[in-house]
């Protein structure tokens, strides 16, 4: 075990790894064997610049240095990677694949991403500066959806209704949109993309990818190796892109003709514009918007496994998560005794360049993260909260490092309340009934993951029931899996990735009525 924090991602069969890319980092240029770190992306199955031949470099957080370059392209381009997506969903290479060929064809491109970790691990670490034992345990969770969508191919069924008039049969089939346009944050590169292609590819259709501008060097990777499974050219699409020219290619993938259907992850109130645009032509739309989990300790609770819990799910990725716990609402009985336990264990963490052993937390993405993290605790402080640790920039590291911090005393007219940090930051309130806990808990417009610690059977069944969220971890700070449904209520989405359900975005379902039959 090598982080406790990040218990459940980071396995023995991590180390490994860990150990071999850290040698190949530490012999120097361990860019040159890369062949996953490339300076075009991928369009109707050529790798291309930008039709103004214009680039955007790709930085480090850790330090700021550049870690590559790609094409920076414009709505021309995009609308070039929606006719490819296009032609190839209506041509008999694609449609007339049977889900068993699709299957296949995501199996092999499983066993690629997992063959080529390392690479994918690297150059995740190189452009999100999350430590790389997190960036594997991603590509582990990110590969899981590439092989249960696989699976899952072959189970879109369709259905056959009991007749009500003796001379018609009533089918319903599950057919595959068209073409998908997904669009990705940086906070987790791989597993974002992975978790709508496979479900798109799976049902049948074709994708266009616009991954965030801080990290589109895995998307890339990943598209390169879907190549060289041998999926049909067109397929799969990456439109790279700055955010001069974000808004432009997001209304460009929202309002097109071509366009079926529409993915998207990331803040909801780029959620709610992309929505907006969708509604003109009445598209399919999922969103897998922002959060601001409650994670609640009952007096019952297992402290240690409290702790433990609240470590995992605040600081992975430096806190930097749609599920990260927000506000830690601990009942005022064991309030005490839990923060010291929390501010123990937090004694160990270390803050460094994700590329170095024995880190485990990284930068923020980039200087607007930074700012965002600084501000909110600035608010509080101002309003009269207790910052027990940390609650400062570490410039000494580098520019977009901050302090695992642990803020008490907060109050409802604080940001730290009301907003997702999305930072290393822990915001403390106390209560003294379950009513409380959930009267507090529910008092957002964001719905997505919620936790609680509780040893006493009757509150687990309550609490699990009442709390307004999407998911619900109970004496567990980890939830994700590919199994799982994976999505928000209220402002947090619509819609679910992952489990069975995954595939319903990328589907339609047509009712086939055959008469005249004797
Ligand atoms: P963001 O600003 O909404 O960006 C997400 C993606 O949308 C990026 O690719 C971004 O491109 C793009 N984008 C920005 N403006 C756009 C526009 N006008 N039209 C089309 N695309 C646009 O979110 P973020 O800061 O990257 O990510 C953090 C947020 O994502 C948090 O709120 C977090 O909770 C949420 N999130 C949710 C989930 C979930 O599953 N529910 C998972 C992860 C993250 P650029 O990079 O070029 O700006």
């Amino acid at each position: 075990m090598i982080f406790q924090a990040s218990r459940l991602i980071i396995t023995v069969n991590h180390l490994h790894s860990l150990k071999s890319i850290n040698r190949v980092w530490l012999q120097g240029d361990f860019r040159r064997n890369m062949h996953l770190l490339l300076n075009k992306t991928l369009i109707n199955g050529e790798w291309v610049s930008s039709s103004s031949n214009t680039e955007l470099a790709v930085t480090n957080p850790a330090n700021g240095s550049i870690v590559g370059h790609v094409p920076d392209l414009d709505v021309h381009d995009v609308n070039k990677a929606i006719d490819a997506a296009h032609k190839t969903f209506h041509s008999n290479e694609w449609s007339s694949l049977t889900a068993k060929e699709r299957s296949t064809l995501l199996k092999k491109w499983y066993l690629l991403l997992e063959s080529n970790r390392n690479e994918i691990a690297s150059i995740m670490t190189m452009e999100s500066g999350k430590p790389l034992a997190e960036s594997l345990g991603e590509i582990t969770y990110g590969n899981s959806f590439v092989e249960w969508f696989a699976e899952e191919a072959r189970r879109v069924y369709g259905e056959i209704i009991p007749t009500p008039q003796k001379q018609k049969r009533l089918f319903l089939t599950r057919e595959p949109i068209g073409v998908a346009a997904l669009i990705t944050p940086w906070n987790f590169p791989h597993a974002m993309i992975t978790r709508k292609a496979s479900a798109a590819i799976a049902a049948g259709c074709t994708v266009v990818i616009k991954p965030a501008e801080d990290t589109p060097l895995t998307a890339l990777a990943l598209v390169k190796l879907a190549e060289e499974a041998g999926f049909p050219k067109g397929v799969f699409n990456v439109v790279t892109c700055s955010r001069k020219n974000v808004a432009a290619v997001g209304e460009a993938l929202c309002t097109s003709k071509q366009i079926a259907g529409v993915s998207f992850t990331g803040s909801t109130e780029v959620g709610r514009i992309l929505y907006r645009h969708c509604a003109e032509g009445i598209k399919k739309i999922g969103l897998e918007l922002g959060g601001n989990a409650p994670f609640i300790v009952f007096e019952s609770a297992n402290l240690e496994k409290a702790v433990t819990g609240a470590m995992t799910s605040k600081f992975r990725n430096c806190g930097q998560a749609c599920v990260a716990s927000n506000r830690f609402l601990i009942q005022d009985t064991v309030s005490d005794a839990f923060t010291a336990k929390l501010l123990t264990a937090m004694k160990s963490l270390q803050v460094g360049d994700g590329k170095d052993q024995g880190v485990q937390i990284g930068p923020l993405i980039n200087t607007a993260q930074l700012h965002k993290v600084s501000d909110i605790v600035e608010d509080a402080r101002s309003k009269g909260a207790h910052i027990v640790v940390g609650g400062r920039p570490i410039p000494g590291k580098g520019e977009l490092f901050y302090e695992p911090t642990v803020v008490a005393n907060i109050t409802p007219d604080m940001r730290l309340y009301t907003e997702e940090v999305f930072g290393p930051v822990v915001a403390i309130l106390k209560f003294k009934t379950e009513d409380e806990a959930l009267r507090i808990a529910n008092d957002t417009n964001r719905g997505l993951a919620g936790y609680f610690y509780s040893e006493n059977l009757n509150q687990v069944m309550r609490v699990s029931r009442k709390l307004e969220v999407g998911m619900v971890g109970v004496n567990e700070g980890l939830l994700s899996t590919a199994e799982a449904a994976f999505g928000g209520v209220k402002e947090s989405g619509i819609g679910r990735e992952g489990s069975r359900h995954g595939i319903d975005d990328y589907v339609e379902i047509k009712y086939i009525c055959l008469g005249g039959l004797d």
